[in-house]
């Protein structure tokens, strides 16, 4: 078997190392299916133990009550761009924080079906940075505030949810589902595309207040209706069963490996220390995107040197088993993704790239 690098990669993300050895050991011949778990139906028995579990372990790390359903929809958190607005704004006015790249794929999508409001705009300033509450401009018929805890491109995340004043508030947690508590009952709606930091690609996980589904036209596409989903326990189709598994999976992992959220978020947090001392004590040769304030512990981005420097220090990196280093092609630079699956030594193992590579270079 060839080795395993370590995966910087913003996603498709890398995944815990024991999820991987538990899903090969576990891949002809799942416990008491006689099969793999992708060769079972999506409405036998075993199969409905490993949803639940699913469900019930994102539950229990983020203290949600029965006044939320936790759903998997396909398409990504991309189909939630659109399949939100769908639901909710359905010709009305919503309010969208213009925070990043991602934030501005969400605004567009949902204009289709209604008026996604700018309340408060990064782009000027090139998203280096989150807004503070005082600085939103809410419109106080918006029918939801929506907003991205992290946005994995710029490398910039919310310290904590903005204010609402009262709207339901939306969330795109894409990248930074699970790497920390949060308050969910400040939550309308929470959605993450899996493949950063809970599995494969190609599935949301969705966790959506009971309450809302009142608010949902008649008649929408069954797929991208929640209430659709909600009322069948994401068993309308069938949905991607491997990827629910790896769900499952992944979730015990930080329930009972890690210990629960705080844990993680103390893992992280360190993590994320490591690479920001060396690019706040290099005098200027690495710069990072974000506004200190801002920062995020998920996605570190960063310039190194001169452009020939930079692109040196990929290629140095790669070849030094640090993979997936180089940035969005839309800001260019370096970024290290560090979700909840790399271990520290991955990191650590970066920081002391960097310095050499500095005392080499600089
Ligand atoms: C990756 C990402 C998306 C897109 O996810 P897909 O599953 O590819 O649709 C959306 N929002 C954020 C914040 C992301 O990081």
């Amino acid at each position: 078997m060839s080795s395993r690098v370590y995966n910087f990669s913003a996603g498709p993300a890398t995944l815990p190392l024991p999820v991987l050895e538990q899903a090969r050991e576990e891949f002809l011949a799942y416990p008491g299916a006689g099969a793999s778990i992708m060769e079972i139906s999506h409405r036998s028995k075993v199969f409905t133990a490993v949803i639940e579990e699913a469900q019930s372990n994102i539950k229990t790390l983020l203290g949600i009550s029965d006044d939320y359903v936790v759903l998997f929809t396909p398409g990504g958190a991309t189909m939630q761009f659109t399949m939100l607005a769908m639901n909710f704004l359905n010709g009305g006015t919503a309010d969208y924080l213009h925070v990043g790249s991602w934030a501005s794929k969400a605004v567009k999508d949902g204009a289709r079906f209604g008026t996604t409001r700018i309340a408060w705009d990064g782009k000027p300033d090139g998203f280096k940075r989150m807004p503070a509450d005082n600085e939103l401009d809410l419109d106080s018929n918006a029918a939801y505030v929506h907003f991205t805890s992290n946005e994995t491109i710029q490398g910039i995340q919310f310290q904590k949810e903005p204010d609402a004043s009262g709207k339901p508030l939306f969330c795109d947690a894409s990248s930074d589902f699970l790497c920390r508590p949060i308050d969910i009952d400040k939550y309308g709606l929470l959605y993450a595309g899996a493949q950063k930091n809970v599995g494969p690609s190609g599935t949301a996980v969705v966790i959506l207040r009971k309450d809302m589904l009142d608010r949902i036209p008649e008649n929408l596409p069954p797929l991208l209706d929640y209430k659709v989903m909600a009322d069948n326990n994401s068993l309308y189709n069938t949905p991607s069963t491997f990827t629910i598994y790896i769900i499952a999976l992944v979730t015990r992992w930080v329930l009972q490996e890690i210990g629960g959220l705080e844990k993680m978020e103390g893992i992280n947090r360190e993590k994320a220390r490591m690479l920001y001392d060396v690019i706040d004590s290099s005098d200027g040769f690495y710069r990072g995107h974000a506004q200190p304030q801002s920062r995020s512990i998920m996605n570190v981005t960063f310039r190194v040197g001169t452009e020939e420097q930079e692109k040196m220090f990929i290629e140095q990196a790669t070849a030094a088993g640090l993979d997936g280093l180089k940035g969005h092609r839309s800001v260019g630079g370096c970024r290290a993704s560090i979700y909840n699956a790399m271990p520290a030594a991955g990191v650590e193992a970066l920081r002391d790239f960097m310095l050499a590579f500095q005392r080499a270079n600089g």
